[in-house]
């Protein structure tokens, strides 16, 4: 049973602190009546133009990867970036007709809309509500090339949507083995579903890569060739790597505590004192540019690694969908229109 643990929010003047063991948590959804925009403009230095353009029909993320940087955006709610985050579930049921509407008024044609980055697009709420999935229909009346980077397996249920647009759906797949991936990922469909649906949606006709992130210092680096090889096999043609970044206080704190829940002592050592020299001494990145990468030599092996097999295995390599500058703080969204 999981129980309320959330680090201090630090846009509210006050915290819970409970005396004794805190009380379990559970599932809420709330639905969101009244958004207004869809449609989310942010800088991504290294995406084509500067900018990037998200869709979420959800906020919060059941799948609760304890590295997740969308937890952040949780605090801009009101709400904890730890078990909150996993629990507490914004929904966006009229997002398709708001969706619609901003493309109507878009003075340009859109260029590119990611969907992901504050959640998972394919979380088990979007079997019943089938949100992401009408939106996928809205850009694909739009003609509005799309990119899809999800966990679950979910996502093979709109092959026949998927197959009308310009898309390529990256499946994020930092672990071989549902042991390693667990301490990280407790709540994720495991490795081996989420290759099954990779080869579903390739054999589908539909481009799939793999995303092998975060790649977690002193953890995960020796998975990557398998992981490649497994993608290969499995029909992905694109492939992305980038370093664990942790981008908040808050995430720290939450992704520290969960390695001392799920991993030795020895373990938790080991990924501490490696993050900590990629990272000048401590285990959040200064800059944005820092973000995604390391300083060491250990780094330069990774990269190497990463590179070698991609290229040995034919693979288009991506810089990361995922670098995108966190949205400002406030709610307010820069205009599109
Ligand atoms: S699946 Fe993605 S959005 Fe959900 S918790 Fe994991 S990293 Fe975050």
């Amino acid at each position: 049973m999981r129980h309320i643990a959330n680090p201090p929010n630090p846009f509210d003047k006050y915290s819970a602190e409970y005396i004794g063991e805190p009380p379990p948590t559970k599932l809420e959804v709330f639905e969101e009546i009244a958004t207004k925009k869809m449609i989310t403009k942010a800088f991504a230095s290294d995406w084509e133009g500067g900018w990037r353009f998200t869709v979420n029909c959800y906020r919060g993320c059941v799948h609760g990867c304890t590295y997740c940087f969308a937890r952040r955006y949780h605090e801009f709610l009101g709400y904890g970036a730890g078990t909150d985050f996993e629990t507490k579930i914004v929904v966006k049921p009229n997002a398709p007709q708001v969706l619609r509407e901003e493309l109507k008024k878009t003075k340009q044609k859109m260029p590119h809309v990611d969907f992901s980055f504050a959640t998972d697009p394919y979380l088990p709420l979007e079997a019943s509500y089938e949100l992401t999935r009408k939106c996928l229909i809205v850009c694909a009346d739009f003609g509005v090339p799309v990119g899809v980077i999800t966990k679950s397996p979910l996502v093979t249920r709109d092959i026949d949507v998927l197959k009308k647009l310009n898309v390529s759906v990256f499946f994020s797949l930092p672990f071989l083995t549902k042991e390693k991936s667990n301490p990280f990922e407790p709540y994720t469909p495991v490795p081996e579903a989420r290759f099954r649906a990779m080869e579903t949606i390739a054999n589908a006709g539909i481009p799939v890569g793999i995303g092998v992130a975060p790649v977690i210092p002193g953890y995960n680096e020796s998975d990557i060739p398998k992981l490649l090889e497994r993608a290969k096999n499995a029909g992905a043609t694109r492939a992305f790597m980038s370093m664990l970044h942790l981008d908040s206080d808050s995430i720290e704190q939450y992704f520290v505590a969960k390695m001392h829940e799920k991993l030795s002592p020895t373990a938790v050592t080991k990924i501490t004192n490696a993050m900590k020299r990629e990272r000048g001494g401590q285990l959040q990145h200064r800059t944005f540019k820092e973000r995604s990468t390391g300083k060491t030599e250990q780094w330069e092996v990774t990269r190497k690694l990463f590179d070698f097999h991609a290229k040995r295995l034919g693979f288009r390599q991506h810089e990361s969908p995922a670098e995108q500058e966190p949205p400002p703080a406030q709610p307010a969204q820069q205009s599109l229109f």
